[in-house]
């Protein structure tokens, strides 16, 4: 019998899952996707949905329409070709509205070596990138306030926290994965980066048979691009994540490679970690494997555990004969370059063949990524005692003698049960006792402490402080939490 004779699969219902073509070299890399899903015999009841940049040019402004809401919530499983995402303005980024709208908060992104292969200089490397989703610089909350500067919110949460940090150590414990390492940058961000370290501690002392390690991200990374080998699952912030998972799959191969799961407690998105490409489109030279190995992760996650072995075993075949395209061509690893649809085309024809050299694959029934245990479990640490100790008052103000707009302050904080403590301007303090070296823009904080200060007296300062003719463009309240400061402190 012929491998592709096989029967290809236990299941016996379709799952209904709703795909989205993309843009760039998404419709040419989702055909030879799906193609290869049909031919290992995936039960799939395909929704297809317009979304990205068509959908914006025929006038919708999001570039997502309803009705590819309504199929999403309907079919809770998305597998997704790359959107290109328009710079500076246009409409938002439309992953990053899919995986906070759905609540997708773990962004698991595998990278392999494949060496000898596919040309690497770091033939043992098998790292898990696990990358939270939703929270971070990518909250979206950015404003300009004053004429100089523009600023972005880094949101870190603690049950945003838990739950990825949960999710990181039970997907370790279940792929059999020895290691987790945290990358932070909590010497810098005291408290939001801290806070994802201090999660990461508490989380991980529950995990004995994992063995656990924090980094600073920046040497973090250096040792990730050097010494890859030292690493088996990451997990971090999402900033730092999308950056480091995009390091991780270059340095194994190419980036067209890795696959990435979005999984959320209801709904899941599958997909390339690469983006549109928009060079390549439309040129048949696209390496589609990245969009594979999403929707291997897809079949896992719906329980088509023996497609997913079936394709994946076809496609480490296909690799390993040397079929390859152009991004992972090499004179003396590749035997044949072929482009996308004929790389399809080939993973197809193999359908049925484990691979000789390299390990081949087998996966079990069950969904291999857990859904979300930690949103079920109980908050780690009882909700601490909130007191209030002052208020940091941001201004927009040009002037040049800071002395002279400290007096100011002060005249207009009498009675109001906070005193002027320090100003600062991008976070170095220029007063008191401030250097005339420092280089001003036109943002002042400035902090206001008390000793019990009536829950009032930020709002009856700031109102004062406007009637006295400042500009105050935003504030912020200081408060201890359980004895501790819940704000950083002021250097210089
Ligand atoms: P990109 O990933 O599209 O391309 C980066 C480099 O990798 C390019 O040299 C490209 O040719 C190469 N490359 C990417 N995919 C490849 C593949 N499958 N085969 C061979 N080579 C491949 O990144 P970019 O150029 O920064 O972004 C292009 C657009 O994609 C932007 O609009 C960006 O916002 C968007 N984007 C979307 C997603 C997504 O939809 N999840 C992710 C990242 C970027």
């Amino acid at each position: 019998m012929h491998p592709n004779d096989l029967p290809a699969h236990s299941v016996e219902t379709s799952t209904a899952i709703t795909v989205a073509e993309g843009d760039g070299i998404g419709p040419e890399i989702m055909q030879a996707t799906l193609r290869i899903l049909d031919a290992a015999g995936a039960k799939l009841d395909i929704q297809q949905v317009e979304i990205g940049e068509r959908s914006y040019l025929a006038g919708v402004k999001t570039g997502m329409p309803e009705a590819a809401w309504t199929s999403l919530r309907d079919t809770r499983v998305f597998l997704k070709a790359p959107i290109t995402t328009p710079c500076g303005g246009g409409f938002k980024s439309l992953n990053v509205t899919t995986r906070k709208a759905l609540g997708l908060y773990a962004n698991v992104r595998p990278c392999v070596a494949y060496a000898p292969f596919v040309p690497t200089r770091h033939p043992g490397m098998d790292v898990v990138v696990i990358r939270e989703n939703e929270e971070d610089l990518y909250a979206g909350i950015e404003h300009r306030q004053t004429h100089d500067v523009v600023q972005c919110l880094k949101l870190i949460t603690r049950p945003g926290c838990e739950r990825i940090v949960r999710y990181a150590f039970e997907y370790a414990r279940r792929h059999g994965r020895k290691k987790v390492t945290c990358m932070i940058k909590d010497n810098i961000m005291k408290l939001t980066d801290g806070l994802f370290r201090q999660v990461f501690d508490e989380i991980g002392a529950q995990y004995g048979d994992l063995e656990r390690d924090t980094m600073i991200i920046d040497i973090g990374a250096a040792m990730l691009a050097d010494r890859p080998e030292l690493f088996d699952v990451i997990v971090t912030p999402n900033l730092y994540g999308d950056i480091v998972s995009d390091i991780t799959a270059q340095i194994a191969g190419s980036v067209g490679m890795a696959g990435s799961a979005n999984i959320g407690d209801q709904c899941a998105m599958f997909e390339a970690i690469h983006g549109s490409a928009p060079p390549l489109a439309a040129k048949d030279v696209a390496n589609p494997s990245g969009l594979i190995h999403g929707a291997i992760l897809m079949l896992l996650h719906i329980g088509q555990a023996e497609v997913a072995a079936r394709i994946h075993n076809a496609w480490l075949s296909t690799i390993e004969r040397g079929i390859h395209t152009r991004d992972i061509f090499g004179p003396k690893s590749s035997r044949k370059l072929v482009g996308t649809q004929a790389f399809a085309d080939a993973v197809v024809g193999r359908l049925g063949h484990k691979p000789e050299e390299l390990t081949s694959v087998r996966y079990e029934s069950v969904p291999t990524l857990p859904r979300s245990p930690a949103t079920r479990l109980m908050p780690l640490i009882p909700i601490a005692h909130k007191q209030l100790v002052g208020t940091d008052l941001f201004l927009h103000w040009r002037g040049h003698d800071i002395g002279a707009l400290a007096t100011r302050l002060e005249q207009t904080q009498q009675g109001s049960g906070l005193a002027l403590e320090v100003i600062t301007n991008r976070g170095v303090r220029v007063w008191p006792n401030g250097f005339p070296e420092t280089f001003c823009v036109d943002h002042w904080r400035c902090r206001f402490r008390g000793e019990h200060p009536d829950a009032t007296a930020p709002a009856d300062l700031q109102r004062r402080v406007i009637e006295a003719g400042l500009d105050v463009v935003k504030s912020e309240n200081l408060y201890l939490f359980d004895g501790e400061p819940g704000f950083s402190a002021v250097h210089g």
